[in-house]
């Protein structure tokens, strides 16, 4: 049995976490800056995977833009593309904390990767899991654990992204079936999904409370896919426009109750934010990885250029970026764990790990000198990747606002 298997079975009676356990859990980490000792083992075993099966073959699936189909079906017997789901559902029965190690090892190895896994898990799966029936959790969510396919999150549109409660993507009502119209953009493997959960307006005079999230198989007619964009970075992972013409779905196909979509949409966010700070992370210290070994070999003026206190500074303040970065996210992932409100938490995160990436991975360019220009080496894959973690699941300035918005509450509170 693969190790994460193994361990996902040892971990089975502490994947539903009481909240002592979590506090406990909390503290221990807080304590020690250690992690429990089954989070070492899941660390090492995807760190293992990423260095045996992604890492070789990350420049040729981002130079080819080929989604990492057999790399994805192996994830998926690993435990990794479900990993809060409980075990009934056929996921890992994991926690966030998990969730949150396994991104950022998966992206060292491949970002592209790393968004893909990230985005099934808490885009799709997570709404699912919370908001979905009993009859829509069977049916939506245990064919997405397995990396047979993966599943998409669609509430971007061509005229509104921030403001996503502008959503003009209109349900309407006919007899016993919802009828679909408009255009989303960007979607995630919306290439290569089999259902997205999807958001359109079911009463436009109540603007965003007139929002509704919806389950979509896919393909299924009147849904058609638009072209597939030619990114700076993430070249793997599929982002097309999603185009809803008189699409038809069952009346039952409604996540949650009738104007919930636009809370569905933040809250998911909120749990996808934990997945990009990840991927983040792994973005950076893959960034790191290449500049330390690189200057250890790299010689200038008769020594190693490790020896120059410019190099030092430059890698000091890189990993100063990335350790702060990943205890914000660890504690993310934890408040999440133990049931308390970690939104604002959530938005540090990621806005610490996506600006700690795009200047981590900036600085080894710098370290690398003309080598980090060119494709032969990583770095410049990592700068070009970095850069969309400032962008989705919310920008940084829309992370300095919900920041500044909930800080302002507790103060005023
Ligand atoms: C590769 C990729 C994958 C994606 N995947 C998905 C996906 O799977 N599903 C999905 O639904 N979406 C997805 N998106 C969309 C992504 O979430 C949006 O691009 C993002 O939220 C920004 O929206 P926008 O592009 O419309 O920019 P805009 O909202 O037009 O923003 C433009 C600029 O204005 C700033 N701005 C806007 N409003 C404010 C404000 N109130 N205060 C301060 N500054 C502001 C922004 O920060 C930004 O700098 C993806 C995008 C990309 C590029």
């Amino acid at each position: 049995m693969a190790a994460a298997a193994l361990l996902v079975r040892r971990w089975g009676s502490v994947g539903t976490v009481q909240p002592f356990q979590c506090l406990r859990q909390l503290h221990t980490v807080y304590q020690t800056v250690e992690l429990p000792e089954t989070h070492q083992m899941l660390r090492q075993t995807c760190r293992d995977f990423a260095e045996k099966e992604l890492a070789p073959i990350a420049a040729d699936l981002d130079k080819e833009h080929r989604f990492p189909t057999d790399q994805i079906k192996k994830m998926g017997g690993l435990g990794l593309l479900a990993m809060d789901v409980p075990e009934k559902y056929k996921g890992a029965g994991l926690d966030y904390l998990a969730y949150s190690i396994a991104v950022e090892e998966i992206s060292r190895g491949c970002a592209s990767t790393g968004v893909i896994m990230s985005v099934n898990n808490s885009l799709y799966l997570g709404p699912i899991l919370k908001y979905g029936s009993e009859d829509q959790k069977q049916k939506w969510i245990a064919p997405f654990t397995s990396g047979d396919t993966v599943g998409c999150f669609a509430l971007s549109e061509p005229g509104n992204g921030s403001d996503a409660g502008a959503a003009s993507t209109v349900a309407r009502l006919v007899g016993d079936e919802w009828i679909l119209n408009g255009t989303k953009a960007w979607i995630t493997n919306a290439w290569d999904a089999s259902a997205v959960v999807v958001f359109a307006t079911t009463n436009k005079s109540m603007k965003h409370k007139g929002i509704s999230a919806f389950l979509v198989p896919m393909p299924t007619p009147g849904l058609s896919l638009g072209k597939k964009e030619d990114k700076l970075g993430i070249r793997a992972s599929s982002t097309a426009n999603l185009i809803f013409e008189d699409c038809c779905i069952p009346r039952d196909n409604m996540l949650g109750e009738q104007g919930m979509g636009f809370k569905i949409a933040m809250q998911t966010l909120d749990g996808g934010r934990i997945g990009i700070a990840s991927q983040a992370l792994g973005i950076a210290q893959a960034a790191l990885d290449c500049a330390v070994d690189y200057s250890e070999k790299r010689m200038a003026f008769g020594s190693p250029i490790t020896k120059l206190q410019a190099i030092q500074f430059k890698l000091a303040d890189m990993a100063l970026a990335l350790e702060s970065a990943r205890l914000l996210t660890w504690r993310a992932a934890m408040l999440k764990d133990n049931g308390k409100p970690y939104s604002k938490e959530a938005a540090m995160a990621k806005l610490a790990a996506s600006e700690a990436a795009t200047a981590i991975s900036h600085q080894a360019i710098q370290i690398l000198g003309g080598m980090g220009y060119v494709t032969e080496m990583p770095a410049e894959r990592h700068y070009r990747d970095a850069r969309i973690t400032e962008i989705y699941e919310g920008t940084s300035e829309i992370q300095r606002l919900v920041i500044a918005g909930q800080l302002l509450k507790e103060y005023r509170g």
